[in-house]
């Protein structure tokens, strides 16, 4: 089942594998095109998700995820179809429209959704990107386009028990994050906390910690969602937020 959430003035569904048509490995709602699965599938995917969040004729905002910091500003000098879908470059989007569908899609990465009382954004953080500054960007954007407190929502993504990571790269990241975004796997290697650090980046950004929830879903142990890491070649999940 799709986990739903209201957040300020945002309604956010993180979505899982249930409810869509595609065939394995990418069973079945897979919510991403450059993954090789078959294009007709992942549409009507899509637009069963949309109706899931009960917006069938928004405008979609389907960031090409890049591992960057770059989180659009979806405002109303961006011209948009209606019903139609845009695939603009970036790990994030942010809006204070109605009837703009944002999404953020993972298998192991984090769907994060960020909102206040009038703008709402959906983020997509890896390490590099939580490292490298797309949360802050996330908040930065919902507070230029919106008004009130902010919160947010990160979904089902890799926990530090499964993200084991090369020693020498931790030390690098670790060098320029801090120590609190290191840890160990369950077997005692180094890992990467990607919740600690995602934590840490909406501190930096000055989000009060009680208003982050966490959702404690770890998509290598959980079957109901995609992981690139237990799996390879399979599907990605994420969350979408309409403003409403
Ligand atoms: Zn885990």
């Amino acid at each position: 089942m799709p986990i739903e959430r209201r957040l300020g003035g945002a309604r956010a569904l993180f979505t899982d594998r249930f409810g869509g048509v595609s065939a394995a490995p990418f069973d079945s709602l897979n919510l991403a095109r450059h993954v090789g699965d078959d294009p007709d599938a992942v549409s009507t995917n899509r637009a069963r998700v949309a109706t899931m969040i009960e917006a069938p004729d928004a405008a979609w905002v389907i960031p090409r995820h890049v591992h960057g910091s770059t989180v659009l500003r979806i405002d109303e000098t961006i011209e948009l179809g209606v019903g139609a879908s845009h695939h603009p470059e970036g790990d994030g989007a942010a809006t204070n429209r109605f009837g703009v569908l944002l999404s953020a899609l993972g298998a192991d990465c984090a769907p994060i959704v960020i909102a206040n009382d009038t703008a709402c954004a959906a983020v997509h953080a890896g390490w590099r990107g939580a490292v490298g500054g797309v949360v802050e960007a996330g908040v930065a954007a919902v507070r230029a386009l919106g008004t009130g407190r902010v919160g947010a929502v990160v979904g089902p993504c890799i926990c530090v028990r499964h993200y084991e990571f090369g020693a020498a790269a931790l030390t690098d990241i670790v060098a320029r994050a801090g120590p609190s975004v290191a840890g160990r796997t369950q077997t005692g290697d180094p890992a990467f906390d990607l919740r600690g650090a995602i934590r840490l980046a909406f501190a930096h950004a000055e989000v009060d910690d009680a208003d982050v929830e966490v959702l404690d879903v770890c998509t290598v142990e959980s079957t109901d969602h995609y992981s690139y890491r237990r799996d390879g070649v399979t599907g990605r999940h994420g969350v979408v937020v309409i403003k409403v």
